[in-house]
C-alpha cells in the first residue's frame, strides 16, 4: 500500500494503543470490537473517539479498513502489506488470504489512472462453516 505516512510523527498514547491492539491479531474487528479491547487499558475512552482516531490511522497509512458486502459493517486490519480478503457470509469472520504471484492485479498502463491502493474481498462460505453445514445434512 503505498500512502503517506508522516515521517517522525510519534503517535498519541490512545492511537498507539489501537494500533497495537490492532496488531495483536488478525480478527479485523469492527470499531465496536476495536473499543471493547482498547477499553481494557483505557476504561475512559469512547466510542466516539475510537472511531476518530481509526479514521486518523486509516488515512495516513497506518491501518486500512475494509468493507464488504458480507461483513455487515467496517473491518479494520492493522496489517497494511498488500493481502486480500475472504469473507464468510455465515460468521461474517474477515479472514487473510495469501496471495501466489499470479494473484497480482495487472493495472493497464494505457488507461492513464495512478492506482494507489486497491482492494479485494472474496465472499462466501468459510471452510469452518462448511464442515458445520455438512453435519446438518
Ligand atoms: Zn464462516
Ligand atoms: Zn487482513
Amino acid at each position: 500500500m503505498i500512502l503517506k505516512v508522516p515521517q517522525g510523527k510519534r503517535l498519541t498514547k490512545q492511537r498507539s494503543i489501537i494500533l497495537e491492539e490492532l496488531k495483536k491479531n488478525r480478527i479485523h474487528p469492527t470499531a465496536l470490537e476495536v473499543h471493547k479491547l482498547v477499553k481494557k487499558r483505557l476504561p475512559k475512552i469512547s466510542l466516539a473517539t475510537i472511531y476518530r482516531n481509526l479514521k486518523f490511522l486509516q488515512s495516513n497509512g497506518y491501518i486500512m479498513s475494509i468493507n464488504c458486502e458480507s461483513c455487515n459493517s467496517e473491518r479494520f486490519d492493522g496489517f497494511t502489506d498488500h493481502h486480500q480478503h475472504f469473507s464468510c457470509k455465515v460468521c461474517q469472520k474477515v479472514y487473510d488470504m495469501n496471495k501466489s504471484k499470479s494473484d497480482e492485479v495487472k493495472v493497464n498502463k494505457k488507461e492513464g489512472h495512478q492506482v494507489d491502493d486497491y482492494q479485494i474481498i472474496f465472499n462466501g462460505i468459510c471452510k469452518i462453516c462448511l464442515k458445520k453445514e455438512k453435519q446438518y445434512i
